[in-house]
């Protein structure tokens, strides 16, 4: 298992606002695999502001929806240059106003940039918090987000963030969820209410299976 922390590689708070518009529908590796060569040609809000989505596009073909994107991420840097003098805000509301940028994008960057008590909630956390039963049968992103913010600590948000989003991606995925693998099967609701299939499965694993943590890490 990974550390918790974002995958994503960046090196300043621009340079992660543009991985995580990019990382929509796409997996982290593929957005490491596209970004340096896009970060050296438009490394800060300036320069990505003078570029045309046709520009942007060279660089992002290779990812999902890359004309949507090229088209937020030009948006985005004017905007930014335009309105925030250059400088990516840390307020939640301020950073919906970016084209692009939805409540998870902005909650990821107020909680891993600028350390503010802020859960966003993406495919795995919503996923995870539910078979877990941290959530109760949560039908929107938004309803995750108030139930978990209720119960964890405000000082934990930010890592509850990984740690959710690392075992939805490596061990409760969502297809398959690696039960005999999991540490937390005397937690889980889904786990308890699937108890002998579970059970059955793991018992059917060869022995190396058993002591051997998932590896595929499909996002
Ligand atoms: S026990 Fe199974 S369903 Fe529950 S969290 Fe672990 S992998 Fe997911």
């Amino acid at each position: 298992m990974p550390s918790a922390q974002t995958e994503l590689h960046y090196k300043d708070p621009f340079q992660l606002l543009v991985a995580v518009i990019l990382s929509a529908q796409c997996t982290d590796k593929r957005v490491n695999m596209t970004t340096p060569a896009l970060f050296q040609a438009y490394p800060d809000p300036q320069s990505m502001a003078q570029a045309t989505p046709d520009d942007l596009f060279a660089y992002i073909h290779s990812i999902s929806y890359p004309h949507n994107k090229s088209k937020h991420l030009a948006a985005m840097a004017r905007t930014l240059v335009e309105q925030f003098g250059g400088n990516v805000p840390s307020d939640i509301d301020q950073l919906q106003q970016l084209p692009g940028v939805g409540r998870k994008t902005a909650n990821v960057i107020a909680s891993v940039v600028f350390n503010k008590p802020a859960l966003a909630v993406d495919t795995h956390v919503f996923r995870v918090a539910n078979r877990i039963g941290l959530t109760n049968n949560s039908k929107s992103p938004l309803q995750t987000e108030r139930e978990l913010v209720k119960h964890i600590p405000e000082d934990k948000l930010a890592i509850a963030h990984h740690w959710l989003i690392l075992h939805g991606r490596y061990v409760c995925q969502a297809r398959k969820p690696h039960c005999p693998q999991c540490g937390l099967t005397t937690l889980c609701k889904y786990f308890k209410s699937n108890e002998s299939k579970c059970q059955q499965k793991q018992e059917s694993l060869p022995q190396e299976n058993k002591r051997t943590k998932s590896k595929d890490s499909k996002d």
